[in-house]
């Protein structure tokens, strides 16, 4: 085992790998921070650097666990394969900008077993936890993380339950819960239930079913969610020849897959593998783009939003995101753009019909934060012709179909003659 301690990134309190929630001299339990998610897994580097070397890693098989000695699993029976992991890195080649000789590349993420990336922070966590001795798996999600987590726990055998909140987690705000989501995690077999509380109220009660039934609810191993959230970063340094690439625009909610990222990244680089880390650029939507604001302002621990805006990207849509990323904006030299609906509608179609990729609304958001970020100058032209800059499609498109019906008309009906096909086609 090479992982040694959790440490905040804020404070820079450690506890044992077996500490249960976030930093407790930073974060209040139930009560919306930036501050609930500073935990970051440690390695002990020495030992690392001796026993593992690259060339060692190019001939595993890819995958989450490709990565074993870069995670915090011991016992090979308690890491769960499902295929996470192991995505593509697309060059674009249709789209304008890649025409004008932008060298932009997309991670995508929608391939991975449940369709988003979840699947790699998840896959982590519930692996540790099962490892810790959890008798079951639990988790308070607005969708993604629960069908990820009720694949592991139906692939491991074990119970799981959802608590499954309307868009955002916004259990208090009557939100509706998303049907595409519920369905896919019902199948896996989890127990999927919609609660009624506050979230403060819903933490509480989760605490509890973990002290009185053993369970481990998922947002009290946070950390190790951000540990697997790595495993993006050190794919796309191998995919591009073990170098880092110039930018990475990454669709931020709350942030902590921006902050996974960044981790894989210096990891990468303090173990001798990449020479130099990449810029980080957050996106988020308009009207809830609490990470934009504080960047903007210079205010390393983003304030809760009073409110979000109603917008396409759901998944990306909180009240608040973490210190930990505004952290890894920083530390990179990076930067937060929003974008508008539209601005993610035509990045969504554009990477549909010009390159064959579909993604969720929210995932989209990487292109358009991409093209707001080189018309604003925040991203050097020069440099996107130079050097790669990634985005990352975090999930599949198949993930929000229902909510885009009303974006693309039904079929027409017609006579299935010749003329009528041919006129069709002319006209289009
Ligand atoms: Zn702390």
């Amino acid at each position: 085992m090479y992982a040694t301690t959790l440490r905040c990134v804020f404070c820079g309190a450690e506890y044992p790998l077996t500490h249960r929630g976030s930093c407790t001299c930073c974060a209040r339990p139930g009560e919306e921070s930036a501050l609930h998610e500073t935990l970051a897994v440690k390695y002990g580097m020495a030992t690392l650097k001796r026993q593992l070397d690259r060339e060692e890693l190019a001939r595993r098989p890819a995958g989450l666990w490709r990565y074993r000695e870069l995670l915090p699993v011991v016992d090979p029976a308690f890491r769960i394969e499902l295929g996470a992991g192991g995505t593509r890195l697309v060059p674009l080649t249709r789209i304008a900008e890649a025409v004008e000789g932008h060298r932009l590349l997309m991670k995508v993420e929608g391939s991975n077993p449940t369709g988003p990336f979840k699947d790699r922070p998840i896959g982590v966590a519930t692996s540790v936890a099962l490892e810790q001795g959890a008798r079951g798996l639990a988790c308070l999600t607005s969708g993604n993380i629960g069908s990820a987590m009720a694949a592991v726990a139906a692939k491991a055998g074990v119970p799981a339950l959802v608590l499954l909140l309307g868009a955002a987690g916004l259990a208090d705000q009557g939100a509706a819960v998303n049907v595409e989501k519920y369905v896919q995690i019902s199948a896996y077999g989890a127990t999927v239930l919609t609660p009624i509380g506050n979230l403060g109220h819903l933490y509480a009660l989760a605490d509890r079913m973990e002290a009185e039934m053993g369970w481990a609810f998922l947002h009290n191993v946070q950390a190790y969610q951000t540990d697997g959230d790595k495993t993006t970063a050190f794919e796309i340094c191998e995919q591009l020849g073990w170098q880092a690439p110039a930018a990475v625009f990454v669709p931020t909610g709350t942030g902590t897959n921006l902050f996974g990222l960044w981790q894989g990244f210096v990891l990468f680089k303090e173990l001798g593998f990449i020479d130099t880390l990449p810029r980080m650029f957050a996106v988020q939507p308009l009207g809830a783009a609490s990470l934009v604001a504080a960047w903007e302002a210079h205010q390393a621990v983003p304030s809760v939003l009073e409110r979000i805006e109603p917008n396409l990207a759901p998944p990306i849509s909180h009240r608040v995101s973490g210190y930990h990323a505004y952290k890894a904006l920083q530390e990179s030299d990076g930067g937060a753009v929003a974008v508008t609906d539209g601005e993610i509608l035509t990045a969504m179609k554009d990477l549909a019909s010009s390159e064959g990729i579909y993604s969720e609304t929210a995932s989209a958001s990487a292109l358009a934060g991409i093209r707001r970020a080189l018309a604003t100058g925040l991203l050097d032209a020069e440099e996107s012709r130079r050097a790669s800059i990634v985005g990352i499609l975090t999930s599949h498109g198949l993930k929000n179909t229902l909510a885009l019906a009303g974006v693309f008309p039904s079929p027409p009906k017609v006579e299935g003659i010749w003329e009528v096909l041919q006129t069709f086609l002319e006209l289009n």
